[in-house]
């Protein structure tokens, strides 16, 4: 597996780059807040919301004391306004409550498998917002998986698993060093732009002569989408 995703990888960065990442990485707390933001719409909105909600409240003390619907107005272009502005109260309430503030410093001291443990004690935090935290604020080469990096690892034959939280564990049991950044983003955007789940285009996929998914589909247009815009690396 190790040397598959070392090969794919390459291929990767040969058809879309090495991703860019900011120079000052966000703190935890944020990451864990773009998140939450970011389910079930796009990274554009999710973003708008992020910019929104900081440039109203000049910390997250603030935000855990404004009353939630103040909350939902300010990210209401994310969608769910009700859900994810109740699931940001709760998030700040449950750290406020059990560590006092929002800095998350006990990870630094924890290894990864024992982080993901952490983060995921808090309700409304799962796996793949714990490696987000992981691999964007603290630099560890975790690779998160969505359900596009789940897709399309089944499909090429890395995995063979029936949720995204178990290609995750079973991806990062030794994942190649250094590269879990480059292969995390490049994924997604193949996943976006070229193996999606329905009309997938093989015919101008980089990855087509090691990917053995025996459906593979050679009909579509060459033609791919606009480059997804990233949240986790605008954070
Ligand atoms: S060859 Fe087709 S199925 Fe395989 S990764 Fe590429 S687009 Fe997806």
């Amino acid at each position: 597996m190790k040397k598959k995703i070392i090969a794919i990888n390459k291929k990767l960065i040969k058809q879309f780059g090495t991703p860019q990442r900011p120079k000052i990485l966000p703190k935890p707390i944020d990451m864990l807040i773009g998140t939450i933001l970011s389910q079930n719409t796009n990274d554009r909105n999710s973003y708008h919301a992020y910019k929104n909600l900081k440039e109203k409240y000049s910390n997250w003390d603030e935000v855990n004391k404004a009353k939630r619907t103040l909350i939902e107005k300010e990210i209401k272009v994310a969608g769910l306004g009700f859900q994810k502005s109740t699931a940001i109260k709760n998030l700040l309430k449950e750290l406020e409550k059990q560590i006092g503030n929002f800095e998350l410093k006990e990870i630094n001291s924890l290894d990864n498998e024992n982080s993901i443990k952490y983060l995921t004690s808090f309700k409304g935090v799962g796996v793949k917002t714990a490696s987000c935290v992981l691999l964007f604020s603290l630099d560890k080469n975790v690779c998160p998986v969505d359900t596009h990096l789940h897709r399309t690892l089944n499909r090429i034959g890395i995995v063979k698993t029936s949720a995204p939280d178990k290609t995750y564990f079973e991806i990062n049991k030794d994942f190649p060093p250094k590269i879990a950044h480059s292969f995390h983003t490049n994924l997604i955007r193949l996943g976006r732009e070229i193996c999606t789940p329905k009309n997938y285009k093989c015919n101008i996929c980089p990855l087509v002569d090691i990917c053995n998914f025996d459906s593979k589909n050679f009909t579509e247009i060459t033609k791919t989408s606009e480059r997804s815009f990233m949240l986790l690396d605008n954070i």
